[in-house]
This record gives structure tokens, C-alpha cells and sequence, in this order.
């Protein structure tokens, strides 16, 4: 019985020291199609990097890497996995603005399905986001939270996303909503939960791409 444990326990860290290297491994890939722009085995990255998405993070933070890699991997690999899906719907697309956008001062109606109404008073940049999104066809919805993704994808059914969120709940959201429609994702500039701030050219530019 000695035997089978001691066997069993060899097993047990031959598997972690095996799942610690495809990971890095994986980490190393993800890290090079980041920053060359050259996507390799996208597929294999996203699925190895969801799966061990916390033991990812761990790994960055034992080797004095920001964890944020992880998201920012995740995200560049599915924008150019979802693009061409994504430019081509012509029909009812959404973009998702996080309510840490809005002015402290916002005076936004919430309505319980599909999140916050901007009345465009110029104070934050979801007006400027709400004329753009006119221009190209898409409806907004800010929302206060994942839970309103959900019901605006039942509700308004989009035939496309495109998504502004911080890196975390970027990753999380993509992940989801791209099991239903082609997904596009622009991390915040600056996140923290209130008066938040995203690059409104390259949100602009993700929806001047798609089909007219
Ligand atoms: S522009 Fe819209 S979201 Fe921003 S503060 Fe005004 S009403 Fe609120």
C-alpha cells in the first residue's frame, strides 16, 4: 500500500511540474503574439490560458510579471480570433459601456433590463461614445454589472458585442458573450471602479471597421 502512495505522490508533482511548464510555455507564446502581432496557435492559447487563468496569474507574480499580461493576452488573442466575424454583422450591434464611466454627476435613468440611459449632457465621454455608436449603427447600454449582460442578451439580442471593461472582467465577459455572438473588447485606460476612462478613438475605430 506504501508503494501505490509513494507512486501516487511522484504522479501528483510530475503533474505540476508538467502543468507549470505548458503554462509558461503557453505564457511565453501569448506574450509573443501580443507584442509582435502575430497570432500562433490562438486557439491553444485561449483555451490553456482560461482553463489555468489563476495559476497563470500566480505564475507572472512569482516571476515579477504584471498579472495583467494574462488579460491582456487573452484579449488581444480573441479581438483577432472574433474580427472578421465581428466587422461583417450588420444587424443590431451592441456596444456595453461599464456605469464607472459616467460622470459622478450623471443623472442617468437605470432601467432595470438594459442599465443606464444617457441623456448625452456632455459631461462624461459616454456622450461622445452615444453620437459615435449613432454614426455606425450600434445601440449602447451601459450597465452596472455582468448580471446586465445577460439580460441585454436575451432582451435586445445582438448580433454582435462590442465590450469596454477593465482587463479582468473584460477577459470574463469576452469569454462568455463569444459562446453567442462575435465579440470585440477595449480595455479601460483607467479603471478603479468610478470616473473611469477609455481610448474613444480605438473604440471608435472597432466600430468605423465594420460592414456599412
Ligand atoms: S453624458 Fe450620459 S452618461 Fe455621461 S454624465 Fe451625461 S447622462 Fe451621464
Amino acid at each position: 500500500m506504501q508503494v501505490f502512495y509513494e507512486l501516487l505522490g511522484k504522479l501528483f508533482v510530475l503533474f505540476i511540474i508538467i502543468f507549470f511548464f505548458i503554462t509558461i510555455i503557453v505564457l511565453v507564446l501569448g506574450f509573443y503574439s501580443f507584442k509582435r502581432h502575430e497570432i500562433i496557435f490562438p486557439n491553444f492559447i485561449l483555451f490553456m490560458l482560461y482553463l489555468f487563468y489563476s495559476p497563470a496569474k500566480w505564475i507572472c507574480r512569482v516571476f515579477c510579471v504584471k498579472e495583467q499580461l494574462v488579460d491582456e493576452i487573452l484579449i488581444e488573442i480573441k479581438n483577432a480570433v472574433m474580427l472578421e466575424n465581428f466587422k461583417h454583422v450588420t444587424h443590431r450591434r451592441a456596444i456595453i459601456l461599464p456605469q464607472c464611466m459616467r460622470h459622478p454627476k450623471c443623472r442617468a435613468r437605470c432601467d432595470p433590463i438594459i442599465g443606464y440611459e444617457c441623456k448625452q449632457c456632455g459631461m462624461c465621454d459616454i456622450g461622445k461614445i452615444v453620437k459615435e455608436a449613432d454614426k455606425y449603427n450600434f445601440k449602447v447600454f451601459i450597465v452596472p454589472g455582468d448580471s446586465f449582460v445577460r439580460k441585454i442578451l436575451q432582451s435586445y439580442k445582438p448580433g454582435s458585442c462590442l465590450g469596454v471593461a477593465c482587463h479582468a472582467e473584460l477577459t470574463e465577459s469576452m469569454q462568455a458573450v463569444s459562446k453567442i455572438v462575435p465579440v470585440q473588447g477595449v480595455c479601460l485606460l483607467r479603471d478603479g471602479c468610478y470616473d473611469t476612462k477609455v481610448d474613444l478613438v480605438e473604440v471608435s475605430k472597432k466600430m468605423e471597421m465594420c460592414d456599412k
